[in-house]
Formats: structure tokens, C-alpha cells, sequence
């Protein structure tokens, strides 16, 4: 038998003298639980990212993650942003930020560049299983909701997906390298819906997880 049937069984009995409503916070607690959100609005301040023209994609970044934020807490998630301004903070800042915060995740925003100025779509990073397991719900709520070219989910070596301890993954918005799909990342219901669509995936791997399913 399994801890979770262990525990159903243990439920099932106390069901019957009616003490379940007291102690299923405690039992679900024991599967754990995403209370905080550590999301990451990649480079900033002398770092611009991305830069085409006039468009730098720190400030597409920062402001997707400003609209996650406002997403995630209206549904009950805690938020930690790694930078509040544009202002420079380095990879391993980013990690100790999310590494002092219990019970999170880890997303970082960005938007993609390549020298290949036809490559556009989206794509999700991780580098644990458990960023993984993060990842592959939020990259399918944002294919769902935008319909993009799916670039998938990759394994990719950056810096605050290793040094992050925590289920941890970094979202690649959009090529601002290709004309059309700038064009698309420069509008903000673009950028609301793909906020709104990473709010939804880690809704989906928080109840996955309270529910012991990962
Ligand atoms: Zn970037």
C-alpha cells in the first residue's frame, strides 16, 4: 500500500466519525504545496536582452511578469518578483532569491532572439525533473491559449534553471527577431494572454501537486 492509499484508508475511517472536515488541511499539507511564485523578468537595467530597434525585451519581460503577477495572486498565490525596476541583477541573485523562499516555483520570462530571423514560436525550459513536470503544463496552457508554432519543451543548461532549487523554468515568449511575431509580443492582449496562460499551467502543477499526483 501506498503512503497516498494509507492515507485515503486512514480518511475513509475517520470520514465515518466525521472528523475529516478537521484534518484534511493536514493530510493535503503532507503532499505539499505551491504557496509562492517566484517569477523572473529576465535581464534588466544595463542588460536589454533582446534588442531590435527600439524594442528591448527587458521591459516585454518585466511587463508579462507584472501581469502574471496580478494573475497568480488572484488565485491565491503568494508572488516574489526578483527585480521590481529595471534595474541589472545577476543569474546567481536571481537563484538565491528563489532558493530563500519556501514552498515555490521558479518562472522566468523571456522573449527569444535568433540570427535566423525566419525562427519564431515558443518554447519552455527546464533542467530538473520537477521543472519538468512545471514546465510541460505551462508550455501546453500556452500553446492552448495563443496557438503558436510549439517549439516544445526543451532541457536547457542556463544558469537559473541549474542553480535554482526549486521546481524551476524559463518561458521563451516569442522571436522579437521575427518581424510578425514581434509585432504580435508588442501587443499588449498578446502579452496578457500569455500571461493568463502561464497563470493557468501553474494552476494546473499546484493542484497537481497538492494533490499528490507529482
Ligand atoms: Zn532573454
Amino acid at each position: 500500500m501506498s503512503r497516498r492509499q494509507a492515507i485515503r484508508g486512514w480518511l475513509g475511517t475517520l470520514a465515518g466519525v466525521g472528523l475529516t472536515g478537521l484534518l484534511v488541511p493536514d493530510v493535503q499539507a503532507a503532499f505539499g504545496r505551491i504557496k509562492t511564485v517566484v517569477i523572473d523578468p529576465g535581464h534588466g537595467g544595463e542588460d536589454g536582452g533582446a534588442t531590435e530597434g527600439r524594442v528591448f525585451e527587458k521591459h516585454l519581460n518585466f511587463d508579462v511578469s507584472r501581469r502574471l503577477e496580478i494573475q497568480l495572486q488572484r488565485r491565491g498565490y503568494r508572488t516574489v518578483l526578483t527585480r521590481t525596476r529595471d534595474e541589472f541583477i545577476s543569474l546567481s541573485q536571481r537563484s538565491n532569491i528563489a532558493n530563500r523562499v519556501r514552498d515555490s516555483i521558479f518562472v522566468s520570462i523571456h522573449f527569444n532572439s535568433a540570427r535566423r530571423t525566419s525562427a519564431y514560436g515558443i518554447e519552455t525550459f527546464y533542467y530538473s525533473y520537477d521543472g519538468y513536470q512545471l514546465a510541460s503544463r505551462v508550455h501546453s496552457a500556452v500553446c492552448r491559449k495563443l496557438r503558436p508554432e510549439d517549439r516544445g519543451v526543451k532541457k536547457g543548461s542556463y544558469s537559473v534553471l541549474r542553480h535554482t532549487r526549486t521546481p524551476a523554468i524559463l518561458v521563451e515568449g516569442g522571436f522579437l527577431t521575427n518581424s510578425r511575431e514581434r509585432e504580435r509580443c508588442l501587443q499588449p492582449w498578446y502579452r496578457q494572454a500569455l500571461a493568463e496562460s502561464i497563470a493557468v499551467g501553474i494552476d494546473v502543477y499546484g493542484g497537481d501537486v497538492a494533490n499528490g499526483k507529482i
